[in-house]
């Protein structure tokens, strides 16, 4: 697939999917974030994009370097990314200084946002699934309000006890996520710690729960990623209902 065509199919998706974000009420104000792995890009003939700044990462990834990503733009809000992608993303390009990126923007974009605060949970799991040669190259988070409920329970607050929970409400659970949920306890978001604690405890698995927090996905596209949260959404809310 051409280069234009490819990214063309990648904003018809992040529009999409963040409109579903903003009617299931999982991105209020700003919240919520994608990235979506382009592999090993050679931007410097591409005229979709220009380069407007550089950007000092938190850590280094030498495993991504002269990797892309098309990711959300900082405070950028759902229900505008659904209307204007180009307008609310940017794309990243970490550079052979494996610690610096370089972020171009859509030739229509006029804000020029800068990277999501989450940018180091994305970047993780991107070198995860490079270094495990998984199939999944695109990243989602959102504020799941059911999943968020049902980490405010003391008494099902373990990865264990949450997974039997969903596995019990419907039994197609286990089929759409045979592996099961992580459950990464409650930390500062926007850290590299949470990112690290994130890639120590989702061993494999696809869908994360933040406590409190709500998810974040790892799929091989982002309707995927989305479906992964609607499963776990589903389930937690029949429980609440079940246990209101
Ligand atoms: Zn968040």
């Amino acid at each position: 697939m051409y280069f234009q065509q490819e990214i063309d199919k990648h904003f018809s998706d992040i529009s999409r999917v963040a409109q579903y974000l903003w009617e299931k009420g999982w991105a209020e104000a700003s919240a919520g974030n994608f990235s979506i792995g382009l592999g090993r890009t050679d931007l410097s003939q591409n005229y979709l994009f220009t380069e407007t700044s550089t950007v000092d990462l938190k850590t280094s990834y030498p495993a991504l370097a002269g990797h892309s990503f098309l990711i959300s733009g900082s405070g950028s809000r759902m229900r505008d990314v659904a209307q204007d992608p180009k307008e609310h993303s940017l794309l990243l390009h970490i550079a052979e200084d494996t610690q610096k990126a370089h972020c171009y923007h859509h030739h229509t974009c006029q804000s020029k946002p800068k990277a999501s605060s989450e940018l180091d949970v994305h970047l993780h799991l991107h070198v995860c699934n490079l270094e495990q040669n998984r199939p999944e190259n695109c990243v989602l988070h959102a504020h799941v309000s059911e999943v968020i409920a049902l980490t405010q329970l003391e008494e099902i607050r373990s990865e264990e006890n949450i997974n039997k929970l969903l596995a019990a409400i419907h039994p197609e659970f286990r089929l759409f996520i045979p592996e099961g949920v992580a459950l990464i306890p409650y930390m500062e978001s926007g850290t590299l710690d949470i990112a690290k604690k994130t890639i120590e405890l989702s061993r494999g698995k696809r869908s994360m729960i933040w406590e409190k927090h709500g998810m974040i996905c790892f799929e091989k596209d982002l309707n995927s990623a989305f479906d992964l949260m609607d499963i776990v959404a589903k389930q937690a809310a029949i429980y609440l209902k079940l246990h209101a």
